[in-house]
């Protein structure tokens, strides 16, 4: 089999690039481990920045994000006995949306397919081969059992975290940074209305917590955990019981309504970046090249920078020849990438509590700054509404 662009991964970062790339005439075949219904149902992300929102409207993804999406000005940041409000809009002209991973998927799946592209769901054994050459290939396994050969231009490595695009570049090649944080979140989802109108982050002695939301009925909450923290010790009334302490129900009036819970899972937190993002004619994207803490909101929206800046320089390689965007894509890409990880790695541990009381002056002393000050509240506002893609 023969493609220009073999994509490996069908998350969001392989689903836009091989839409980005079909709008360019660009042929590419998507291979995936999973079932199409498994990738569409996985929760994940919830908030793009104002430039993943302003790249889906202008490749035709963003009519049901305008219409069941949900705007937000800003973000409640609370500690206990105060609450503060950050416009974004106000302080940085650009806001967010509430609109999750699970429907961007499905939009670029159900735009996908009606293009006619060409996916692979359920390989197994996924491999890279002759990456230095002009006619590298992947070979997989069909979900039939069948061994296939994908002959390719160029290979496409948007394959997440655990994906085999990251191990095939040489060690001799590469360099990666990684910080493990000593917490974990515990993150439910809920059957309930949010009991607030934007998202709140909570700074408490007892550790972060965060409320957000999906839609106008469906609530997602994270507490601060332990790693390794055992979910089985965390029964629904606990859950809701830390919750309200954390994110001050009671406080000036505000309370927390809690409701079924629906979906639980501990997520460990890391930040981790690989350089350089291309390795021959493999170009990495998207997780597969950096995993950050979701305290910023970030993971998804840099996987969408990643397409976006790499669409236009596969084009312009394969289509004309010219490689200056393709040999500064790694460099261009990064850019981004640790103002990302520098932002979430802030985020993190201006609201994560280590036990340390030391520590602990010094993010209040942080947060009221940032709360405080216009230059702290629009440094924080710039970053998380998102900086343009290709800063
Ligand atoms: C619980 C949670 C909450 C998050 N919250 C946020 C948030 O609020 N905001 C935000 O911006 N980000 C958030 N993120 C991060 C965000 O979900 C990821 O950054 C995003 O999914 C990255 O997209 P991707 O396409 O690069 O990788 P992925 O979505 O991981 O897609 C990679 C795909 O490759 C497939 N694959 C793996 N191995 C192979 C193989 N051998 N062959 C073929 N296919 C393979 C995988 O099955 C997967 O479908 C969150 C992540 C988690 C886990």
């Amino acid at each position: 089999m023969r493609t220009e662009v073999a994509i490996i991964g069908a998350g969001p970062a392989g689903l836009l690039l091989s839409h980005l790339l079909s709008l360019e005439g660009i042929d590419s075949v998507v291979l995936e481990t999973r079932t199409r219904e498994y990738v569409e149902a996985r929760i994940r992300a919830g908030i793009l920045e104002s430039s993943t929102v302003e790249l889906l409207d202008a490749v035709g993804l963003g009519d049901r994000l305008r219409e069941e999406g949900d705007e937000h000005r800003g973000i409640y940041l609370r500690w206990p006995g105060e609450r503060h409000h950050l416009d974004f809009v106000d302080l940085a002209g650009r806001s967010v949306w509430v609109y999750g991973q699970t429907e961007v998927t499905k939009d670029l799946g159900r735009a996908r397919e009606e293009a006619g592209q060409e996916f692979y769901y359920g390989v197994s054994d996924t491999a890279v081969h002759d990456l230095t050459t002009d006619r590298p290939y992947v070979t997989f396994r069909s979900a039939e059992g069948e061994e296939v050969r994908l002959d390719a231009d160029v290979i496409a490595g948007c394959d997440g975290s655990f994906g085999p695009s990251r191990g095939a570049v040489p060690d001799a090649v590469k360099r990666t940074w990684e910080r493990t944080y000593p917490y974990s979140w515990l993150g439910i989802l809920a059957d309930v209305a949010p009991s607030t109108d934007e998202l709140i982050y909570a700074w408490h002695p007892n550790g972060f917590a965060l409320h957000s939301m999906r839609s106008e009925t469906v609530s997602r909450l994270y507490l601060q955990v332990a790693p390794g923290e055992d979910i089985a010790e965390w029964p629904d009334d606990r859950i809701w019981d830390e919750l309200a302490v954390r994110l001050g129900h009671g406080q000036d009036g505000w309370e927390l309504t809690p409701g079924p819970i629906t979906d639980k899972s501990v997520l460990p937190m890391r930040s981790y970046v690989m350089e350089p993002m291309r390795y021959g004619r493999l170009f990495l994207a998207g997780d597969a090249a950096h995993i950050v803490p979701p305290t910023g909101a970030k993971g998804l929206n840099l996987a969408v920078a990643d397409v976006a800046l790499l669409a236009p320089a596969l084009t312009a390689m394969l289509r004309k020849n010219n490689t200056a965007l393709a040999d500064a894509y790694s460099d261009t890409a990064l850019r981004r990438v640790w103002r990302c990880t520098h932002f979430s790695w802030w985020m993190t541990t201006m609201l994560h509590t280590s036990g340390d009381p030391f520590d602990a002056r010094l993010q209040l002393s942080q947060l009221r700054w940032v709360a405080g000050s216009e230059a702290g509240a629009t440094g924080l506002a710039e970053n998380y509404a998102g900086l343009p893609i290709g800063m």
